[in-house]
């Protein structure tokens, strides 16, 4: 039940004429179609439904409302698009809706660190540009070769030695407490009237801000010996290093526009990529990155390029970060039925329908995104390597070697694989890592790669593969026992019981109700029983929410960083805009409505409406497109019949896959 304002911002604006305003749409009988902006393709897979104010991409699986697309499309939360998309519509928002509804002690707190941070964000720049202190400073930045333009934008700063800052501060009339709360200062020992000394001495200080480009920490170098030689603002309610990018409130508009993200290690990397325009470029604050920092790139974008320090430390570095960044995308859960050896060929032949027995069937995991790794000559910092030569930058970021190329080559590095043993000691490292893959294309070109590599005709590395495949402890995956052909015609049909011709809106109507009563009924009993998130999780993703406010609920609470306590649950909660909490507390109460039940049978309940849910969202798809195929015909557009017949086979082979992963769930 989507709540009164969100209803009236819909009803407002034109899907079609919003989506069309960065889309480029052409109708397609009563939809419209175009390329996806949220993958790559060069046949339009891209539908915008204007019946039901939805979109559908054929090809990527995404999909939602006008406030799903804005919300990818721009990389904000819920809460800025409700912002944005009300002010378009004319109407206004109520103040829970517009600002931050925090408890309010809390978010005083933070509204004063962040006054407090853009002071001294001031001071230090300021100390930078005229203290004679910091001409050490200034040098040394002009050494690194940083433009005054780039001091400017990326607000560099200094900090003098001693208590200067926490004197300033003072006198600005912030207090003690909170100064030393923001990071900036600390107490003296045994010092309890308020002595204080400032945290970042006599150093370079690196502005670090958030997407909104509200400063709130910083970094800074030491100059002239001092240790540690990066020190960074520490924990506090505004600042938390491992979910910050630095540079990312100037590269976000140019991660989004180029759909590729370049990660680098350091501060002045960043800057200087962003100074001869490789806008596109963040740093991780620490060393390493993490999925909170995945999490936040992956809103604009699915291509990471990883540009890391070249040397043998920092390969043990890169591959930890690659695990890390695989990790943190969203894996595409594809069920996979394992054949049943039990099944007789007879069975087989008479297509007789498989039960398969418990735990014979496994989902494998692709990670959805592209990931790559620029490897630096030797001793090379990314920002000697821009400077010295900057459009050799390009031609570098579009050499990256995708991922499982850099593993091989990292693996392969100091075996001779000319000799047999080197040969033996290769396939014994690659073979298994190859096994993983899943997508098949994507392994049989690698299959290919890794054959010249090892210098070893194909069919050789074919069966190696096998061998390695049908080993222990590997699951084997099975291409479904039905072949795609098998199944071609009959589904725009027969599939999901329809009458061949129906007006879409009473196409897409139907399912959708019947939906968004799952998704509620899921939130709700996440909502009433937090524990229950993992079991929801390795189901259902967030594009499974198609209901604006229940999406945006599934979002806060799997955002969480620890388990999902009922604590963390109420601190998730209160950060909600109030027509989205209002939402929470009508879900939570008819959860609370109904019998209490164990732990185990509220697990298997989760996993079953999520299972049904995800099997309406394929069923779904499947009808959007057996009308699209039927108009494609009639239209004669042999191109579109093609793409949408294929990606009708591999939802209807998705959907037979989940039912008979769903048998073992019953
Ligand atoms: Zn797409």
């Amino acid at each position: 039940m989507a709540s009164d304002t969100i209803e009236r911002i819909r009803e407002k604006l034109d899907i079609v004429s919003e989506i069309g305003a960065v889309v480029n749409l052409r109708r397609s009988g009563k939809a419209y179609k175009g390329t996806c902006p949220f993958h790559n393709e060069r046949t339009p897979s891209f539908y915008v439904f204007p019946e039901t104010k939805t979109w559908r991409c054929f090809g990527c699986n995404a999909g939602g409302d006008l406030f799903t697309f804005v919300e990818r499309q721009q990389g904000i939360d819920f809460r800025e698009a409700l912002a944005l998309l009300a002010d378009k519509a004319g109407l206004p928002l109520s103040a829970g809706d517009d600002g931050p509804r925090e408890p309010s002690a809390q978010s005083q707190a933070r509204a004063r660190l962040r006054t407090m941070n853009d002071a001294a964000a001031v001071w230090f720049h300021h100390q930078l540009l005229t203290a004679p202190a910091a001409t050490y400073a200034r040098d040394y930045l002009q050494s690194r070769g940083i433009s005054n333009e780039s001091i400017e934008r990326f607000r560099l700063g200094y900090a003098p030695d001693g208590d200067a800052l926490a004197r300033y501060l003072t006198g600005q009339g912030f207090e003690p407490e909170d100064i030393v709360e923001a990071g900036l200062a600390r107490r003296r020992e045994g010092d309890a009237t308020g002595g204080l000394y400032d945290y970042f001495r006599n150093r370079i200080i690196f502005t670090i801000r958030d997407g909104r480009e509200q400063t709130i920490g910083f970094g800074a170098r030491e100059l002239g010996g001092g240790t540690p030689k990066y020190l960074n603002t520490p924990q506090t309610i505004l600042f938390d290093k491992s979910a910050t990018l630095y540079a990312f409130d100037q590269a976000r508009e140019s991660i989004r526009r180029l759909d590729q993200a370049v990660v680098v290690e350091g501060y002045v990397d960043a800057l200087i990529a962003h100074q001869y325009g490789y806008r596109n470029t963040v740093a991780c604050i620490g060393s390493a990155i993490t999925a909170k920092h995945v999490g936040v790139i992956k809103k604009l974008t699915r291509r990471l390029v990883l540009a890391l320090d070249p040397d043998a430390a920092g390969e043990a570095a890169t591959l930890r970060a690659i695990e890390v960044a695989q990790e943190a995308f969203d894996h595409v859960a594809v069920p996979v039925p394992v054949p049943n050896s039990a099944a007789t060929a007879a069975d087989r032949s008479r297509g007789k329908r498989k039960v398969l027995p418990q735990g014979m069937i496994r989902f494998e995991e692709q990670v959805d995104a592209d990931i790559r790794v620029l490897q630096l000559p030797d001793g090379m910092d990314p920002d000697e390597f821009i400077r010295a030569d900057p459009p050799a930058w390009q031609a570098a970021l579009d050499q990256a070697l995708p991922l499982i190329e850099f593993y091989f080559t990292s693996q392969l590095a100091g075996l001779d694989v000319r000799s047999p043993e080197g040969k033996l000691e290769a396939s014994r490292r690659l073979f298994p890592l190859l096994a993983g893959v899943g997508d098949r294309v994507k392994r049989d070109a690698y299959l290919r790669r890794l054959a010249t590599l090892l210098r070893i005709s194909e069919r050789d590395a074919e069966m190696e593969l096998r061998r390695h495949r049908r080993a222990p402890g590997h699951a084997k995956q099975a291409e479904s026992q039905e072949k795609p052909e098998d199944i071609g015609d009959k589904y725009y049909v027969h599939e999901a019981g329809m009458p061949a011709r129906k007006p879409l809106g009473s196409l897409l109507g139907q399912p959708a109700s019947a939906a968004s009563a799952l998704e509620e009924h899921c939130i709700a009993l996440l909502l009433s029983q937090p524990g229950i998130l993992p079991d929801v999780c390795a189901i259902l993703e967030l594009s499974d929410f198609w209901g604006t406010e229940t999406r945006a609920l599934f979002s806060a609470l799997a955002s969480a960083p620890g388990p999902l306590t009922p604590g963390a649950r109420d601190a998730l909660l209160a950060q909600l805009p109030d027509l989205l909490s209002a939402e929470a507390q009508r879900l939570g109460a008819e959860a609370a409505a109904s019998p209490a039940q164990d732990r185990a049978h509220l697990a298997r309940t989760a996993r079953q409406m999520a299972y049904r849910l995800k099997r309406l969202r394929l069923s779904e798809a499947i009808t959007e497109l057996s009308y699209l195929q039927r108009e494609a015909e009639d239209q004669g557009d042999r191109e579109a019949i093609r793409t949408l017949r294929e990606q009708g086979q591999r939802l209807i082979l998705a959907r037979r896959s989940l039912d008979a992963a769903d048998v073992l769930q019953t």
